[in-house]
């Protein structure tokens, strides 16, 4: 097994190459575009890793997926659906076109920003801070890792540039779609966006939902099987931006890519995967990370189709 992780980057690492790393906000622009790395932690508690594996990175959109946990659980399936859809958006992540052409002006899924926007704001807590800290807390747990925290320097990026954000957070907000007050749940929006982190945390917080929500390593339920359900399916269909459909044939695992160059996968009832590639290809997702998995899923017939 650890030869093929290693053959999986060494075979992907050109891809790197191919991409570029985010720039939107100054402080992602400084990655290392060169870096590449894997981890994989298995339900029988195993772990394995291979080149930068190490390299520390902020989790940007993956953080969604505990963001959309963290709502299921504290408000439940019917609440949460009724004000995000749960279809593909096929527009850029951070598109606001539909916001205002469909007629509920609900955002399409949990996972493009104006969906996690919503979310956030569903989550337990009287304010941003205690909605932040029930997310932080669960990445966390998840992650089995207390020392996990925020890169101030890309939260204060994100803070200072993120006006698109703020747009659509300001439109919901018009369509009655956020509870609370709008700067409030903008900024821990940018808070959990701006959470550094390892493949080897998000490898294990994979872990958890492959394992349908008990932690391989404590044997503690933390979530229903029901929600690991709703969070593979919408990983399935939208968890890579505008490119889901294109990945669900080349690799078929419920995923979820960030700018920051991380993408969660999960082998349900087997792994979890995280790769780190900072170079992105144009929709976002990490450029080699990509082939890393492809590659994987081949060589350890991970599809799940
Ligand atoms: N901080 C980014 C944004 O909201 C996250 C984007 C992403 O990883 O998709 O614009």
């Amino acid at each position: 097994m650890q030869k093929i992780l290693q053959e999986a980057i060494d075979n992907n690492r050109h891809w790197t190459a191919h991409g570029a790393v985010a720039s939107y906000i100054p402080e992602l622009a400084k990655e290392n575009p060169d870096a590449l790395g894997v981890c994989i932690y298995n339900i029988d508690n195993t772990t394995l890793c291979a080149g930068d594996s190490h390299t520390k990175f902020t989790i940007q959109s993956v953080s969604k997926v505990v963001t959309l946990i963290c709502a299921l659980m504290d408000k439940g399936k019917e609440t949460v659906f009724s004000s995000v859809g749960m279809e593909p958006s096929a527009d850029p992540f951070n598109s606001m076109v539909k916001l205002e052409t469909r007629e509920s002006h609900k955002p399409l899924n949990p996972f493009i920003n104006a969906g996690a926007i919503v979310c956030t704001s569903m989550v337990q807590g009287d304010n941003g801070i205690e909605k932040f800290n029930r997310i932080h807390n669960m990445i966390k747990i998840m992650a089995d890792n207390p020392a996990i925290d925020i890169n101030q320097s890309v939260y204060r990026s994100e803070k200072l540039t993120g006006n698109t954000n703020r747009a659509i957070a300001y439109y919901l907000k018009g369509a009655g779609l956020i509870e609370k007050d709008v700067e409030d749940v903008l900024d821990t929006y940018f808070k959990l966006c701006s959470i550094e982190i390892t493949a080897l945390d998000v490898a294990k917080m994979a872990s958890v939902i492959a394992n349908n929500g008990i932690t391989p390593w404590s044997n503690e339920r933390l979530m229903s099987i029901e929600i690991c359900r709703i969070v593979k399916a919408i990983m399935t269909t939208c968890g890579l931006y505008d490119s889901s459909g294109q990945f669900s044939v080349d690799v078929g695992l419920p995923s979820k890519s960030g700018v920051g160059g991380c993408i969660m996968a999960v082998a349900p009832q087997n792994m979890g995967i995280a790769v780190i590639g900072p170079a992105l290809d144009s929709h976002g997702n990490s450029m080699a990370g990509k082939k890393v998995l492809e590659y994987l899923a081949n060589e350890l017939n991970l599809s799940i189709f």
